[in-house]
């Protein structure tokens, strides 16, 4: 094939954490899909674990245009990358900038039969990228995998700063928050990330998301993982900063979606950086529907013990069976012991594992609800299989999902800032048993919306295929 008739050739860099590879996995998928050759770009140490834990080699079979390419963090393989180390991340990520341009002007990710990079999208969290394809003269779009209502906060910081609600002293948490245009009906200081509980203007993430706000309109279009119907009135705010939003969410069903021609529950592609323990789907193959209480905190939260101890107590008082997913690094200190006087229950009604296949549990008859840090690909992955929520935020965008899916979407309850048996209890009993119905017919509705959106002439269906056409164009 003639080089200028080849197809164009993206490179996808996603931000070194679970929730970003994975969304962004889909969506180097999807491009794939549509014929172009794709370089995803992951940092050694994901290299690492993907190779272990996924099938990502076997996609690469599957997909002949698909290639993995590697880049150091700049860490050292011991260090946590989780909890209070994903400062350190995001700060030694930075340094990478020179090994990126040297990637792209080496001439290793082009042959004959593939062209040099003619697109890049990359987390918008790594700025730089956008300094290094100006200079190379290389398109380039950012990606954020968070929600838009938080990305609208980081764009609102500034206007926060100015108006003096930020910094505050957390005495008072319930404290409405003005300047987050189109927030103001329900946004309280406590809803914020949590970087802008510190009262400091100094703090590192505050001046990292800060700096971001500032990054992310230099790129020329901006691909969210989320849908219109969910987000709309918020998406029109981002506008402002950035006209060119392609939203293509929720990106794994928008994935299962194509491949199989219709949403199915067949299970695809994993980038699994755990390993999943599949036992989990035999035992709720054995449980009544919607009767099963998922329980996950993502990929990266640490808890404490006091925080364990009270979800122990809180869900066998609540008689509620559940399925729990415990990371082996999840907690702050020590190692997880269950209170002695509750295995019994445990064992009774209860099913541990350290890495569940997400996707599929949530997408199982037998799961009525999910105890989530309320993560984006969580939030996203319980929406689209209509699962209501029981929120209880850790940290960072956390915060603003779980007001969003309390008071805006009405999914679910939030309990953020709590820490309490008795509370944990009642809140379980209220999503499993006496107010079930109310949310399911509300997580029922906007799982049809979510879908529909996929399908032709649907809104994240037409983003993509206008997506498909800037970058043939580019
Ligand atoms: N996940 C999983 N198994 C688990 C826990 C989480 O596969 O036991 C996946 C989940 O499906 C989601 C991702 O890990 O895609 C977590 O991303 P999210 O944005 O929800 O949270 P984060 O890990 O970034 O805090």
């Amino acid at each position: 094939m003639d080089k200028v008739t080849l197809p164009p050739h993206v490179l996808i860099f996603p931000l070194p954490l679970q929730g970003p590879v994975n969304s962004m996995f889909k969506l180097a998928e999807l491009l794939c899909l549509s014929g172009f050759h794709i370089t995803f770009l992951v940092t050694d140490h994901i290299h690492t674990r993907l190779l272990k834990y996924s099938n990502i080699q076997s996609r690469c079979d599957i997909y002949p245009r698909f290639r993995l390419e590697t880049i150091s963090d700049g860490l050292p393989e011991d260090h946590p990358r989780s909890g209070s180390g994903l400062i350190e991340l995001f700060e030694s990520l930075k340094t990478n900038k020179i090994l990126f341009k040297d990637l792209l002007t080496s001439g290793k990710l082009n042959s004959d039969s593939r062209r040099p990079v003619t697109c890049i999208i990359a987390n918008g969290t790594l700025g730089y990228t956008c300094d290094v394809a100006n200079e190379l003269g290389i398109p380039i779009l950012f990606v954020r995998t968070i929600s838009a209502c938080c990305l609208w906060v980081f764009f609102r910081l500034p206007k926060l700063i100015e108006s003096g609600e930020l910094p505050f002293s957390v005495n008072d948490l319930d404290t409405p928050i003005k300047s987050v245009l189109g927030m103001e009906r329900f946004l309280r200081r406590r809803d914020l990330p949590t970087f802008c509980r510190s009262g400091n203007l100094s703090d590192p993430s505050l001046k990292l998301y800060l700096h971001e706000s500032k990054e992310i309109p230099r790129a020329p279009g901006l691909i969210i993982n989320s849908f219109d119907d969910l987000e709309g009135p918020i998406l029109s705010q981002i506008r402002t900063f950035c006209p060119n939003l392609y939203t293509v969410g929720p990106l794994h069903s928008h994935l299962k979606y194509k491949l199989s021609g219709e949403l199915s529950s067949s299970f695809t592609s994993s980038s699994s950086l755990w390993n999943e323990d599949s036992s989990c789907i035999t035992w709720l193959d054995s449980q009544p529907p919607n009767s099963v209480l998922y329980i996950s905190f993502g990929s990266h939260a640490v808890m404490t013990k006091e925080q364990y101890t009270e979800l122990w107590y809180g869900l066998v008082n609540s008689g509620s069976h559940f399925l729990w997913a415990i990371r082996p690094d999840s907690l702050t200190s020590d190692s997880i012991e269950i209170p002695p006087e509750l295995s019994k229950d445990i064992d009774e009604r209860g099913y541990i594992v350290e890495w569940a296949p997400q996707e599929e549990v949530l997408a199982h008859n037998a799961v009525g609800g999910f105890l989530t840090h309320s993560g984006w690909n969580s939030t996203l992955e319980s929406v689209i299989e209509g699962v209501p929520m029981i929120c209880w935020p850790v940290f960072l965008d956390q915060h603003v999902n779980s007001r969003f899916v309390g008071e805006v979407w009405k999914l679910g309850l939030d309990m953020k800032d709590t820490c309490d048996r008795i509370i944990i209890e009642k809140t379980v009993r209220e999503l499993m048993d006496s107010r079930k119905h109310e949310f399911r017919t509300s997580a029922d509705q906007m799982a049809k919306l979510a879908k529909q959106c996929l399908m032709p002439g649907g809104s994240s269906y037409c983003n993509l295929e206008r997506l498909i056409k800037d970058i043939q164009a580019m």
